[in-house]
Parts: structure tokens; C-alpha cells; sequence
């Protein structure tokens, strides 16, 4: 039988179809038909209560055109929940620099030694994407792949946020991605509050200068840290939040999605609110 796709093309068939089905989705191909042409997906979501992109008559999930000049009914505005803060935050107090731009925070950041996370790191992992993003996501730190190679969300859970990113119908070059610290904690500890407090004002100088309209927190620690509260982030998960001016929301950490696939459901809940904030185009609801 001669091979319908090329290698490379079949693997990104099968990781998409993977990511989706992990999302709640199942497909059935039902009737193929005797030519093998006339593919039919079946689609059940998961539960009622979650939410996921609808694929009909389609053998993949096709990512939404981008830009999506397609706009969505507004969603009823609520007021931002107030996450109770644990005292004065670092990353309020921080003063906005005119003109700033990301070569230039690089530039101030240098070879930095402003904590002891210079010791143990193999490269400073500032950020990468689009300086005009509108959507900034950002995590807690480089883990080992992101410190061998000096760019954000690499490994394995970098590959999740961007199939994540992908089903919003964007790439990662539309986007902005960055982290809390800029150096690997050793043993992938949480940063402690001396180092977050050295690398804090690049964190924030960064997102002053992008200007994005929403800011997406991946797991609770950058979301704890960011918003200085000691509650759980199953308390404010997926709620809009106010900070800096801008639209915040904190979501599950895509490492947290590859230990416990079922929560990409709620994950995906989040991202769709940051799609109708964005402007981007939401996936069908189900006929049912
Ligand atoms: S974590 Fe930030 S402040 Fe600490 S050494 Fe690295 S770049 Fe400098």
C-alpha cells in the first residue's frame, strides 16, 4: 500500500490527534469508504462540562486562521477577583521604564550574577517571541532542557504549551514567553524569595515593554509568586485577574498537564477565555 503522508507529517498527525483526544475528545473514523478517501470523525466529548474544540468531518483538528479577523460575541463582563495579597508585592512597586525595549533589558541584564542561581546555570534563559505580543505567557523557571539551550519551554512540557498555543490557532512566534527567574533553580526547586526579588524587575520590565493584553500564569508558583498570595491556585484558576494594568489569568503548568492529563480540560476551559479576550476565533460548540 503506498504511504499516504510523509513520516514527519504522519508524527504531527498522530501528536495533534493526541493532544486532542488527552483534551476529551475521541474520534472515530467510521466509514473510510471504498476508495480509503471519505473519512467521517466522530467526535464525543469527554464531559458536558469540559468544553473542547468540535471536529467534524475533518481527520485532523485544523488550527484557526491567523490573524482571526472573526469576532466573537463579547463575553459579560465580570469584575476581576481580587486574590488576597500577602503583603506589599515586588512586582507592584516596580516602576514603569519609558522606552524600553527587550535588546535593551537584555543588554542591563548582562552575564548576571544578582543571585546565586548564576552559580549552578549554563545559560540565562531570558525569553523569546514576538516583542508585541498580545498574549505573554509566563513560568516559574528554566528547567534542564531550557538551560542547556537558552530558550523558554523546550522540553517536554514546552512542547505541550505549544500545541497548547497551536489549538488556540496561534504559533509561538505570536506570542511571548518567559519565566520568573532567568537561571535553573537546582533540582527544579521553586524559586526562592531573594532570587525572585534580584530577577523580578527584568520579569517586569519585559512585560512593560511588550504591553500585551493578557498575561497567562503557568502553574502556581509563578501565579503565587506574581500575585504574592499564599492561596492555592485552585482558588483563582481561570478567574480574570487585574495586575499591572493588565488582564491576568492563572492556568495549570503544562509539566503538571503531562503528570495529570485529565486537568487539560480545565487548561483548555482557561485558554478559551483568553481566546474571547483576544479576539480569536472559538471553536464550534457541540450540536448535541
Ligand atoms: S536568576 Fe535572574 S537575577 Fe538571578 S542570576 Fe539569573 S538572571 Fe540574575
Amino acid at each position: 500500500m503506498p504511504e499516504r503522508f510523509p513520516a514527519s507529517l504522519q508524527q504531527k498527525i498522530e501528536d495533534r490527534l493526541r493532544y486532542y483526544e488527552d483534551l476529551g475528545i475521541r474520534l472515530f473514523y467510521t466509514d473510510r469508504g471504498p476508495g480509503g478517501t471519505a473519512l467521517v470523525a466522530q467526535q464525543a466529548i469527554a464531559s458536558a462540562a469540559s468544553p473542547a474544540p468540535v471536529i467534524e468531518e475533518t481527520v485532523l483538528p485544523k488550527p484557526m486562521p491567523n490573524p482571526s479577523p472573526a469576532k466573537i460575541a463579547p463575553v459579560p463582563a465580570r469584575p476581576p477577583l481580587a486574590v488576597p495579597a500577602a503583603g506589599p508585592s515586588l512586582f507592584e512597586t516596580t516602576e514603569k521604564v519609558n522606552d524600553d525595549t527587550l535588546l535593551k533589558i537584555r543588554e542591563d541584564l548582562g552575564e548576571c550574577t544578582r543571585c546565586k542561581l548564576h552559580k549552578g546555570r549554563n545559560k540565562i534563559v531570558f525569553g523569546d517571541g514576538n516583542p508585541k505580543a498580545e498574549l505573554v505567557f509566563v513560568g516559574e523557571g528554566p528547567g534542564a532542557d531550557e538551560d542547556a539551550q537558552g530558550l523558554p519551554f523546550v522540553g517536554r512540557a514546552g512542547k505541550l504549551l505549544t500545541q497548547m498555543i497551536e489549538a488556540m490557532g496561534l504559533q509561538r512566534s505570536d506570542v511571548y514567553i518567559c519565566n520568573v527567574v532567568k537561571c535553573r533553580p537546582p533540582e527544579n526547586r521553586a524559586p526562592e524569595p531573594d532570587e525572585v526579588a534580584a530577577c523580578s524587575p527584568f520579569l517586569i520590565r519585559q512585560i512593560d515593554s511588550i504591553h500585551p493584553k493578557v498575561i497567562v500564569c503557568l502553574g502556581a508558583t509563578a501565579a503565587k509568586t506574581i500575585l504574592n498570595t499564599t492561596r492555592g491556585i485552585s482558588q483563582f484558576r481561570g478567574e480574570w485577574l487585574e495586575w499591572r494594568g493588565h488582564k491576568l489569568m492563572a492556568t495549570y503548568h503544562p509539566a503538571y498537564l503531562l503528570r495529570n492529563p485529565p486537568a487539560k480540560a480545565d487548561v483548555w476551559k482557561d485558554l478559551q477565555k483568553v481566546m474571547a479576550e483576544l479576539g480569536l476565533q472559538l471553536p464550534k460548540k457541540s450540536k448535541s
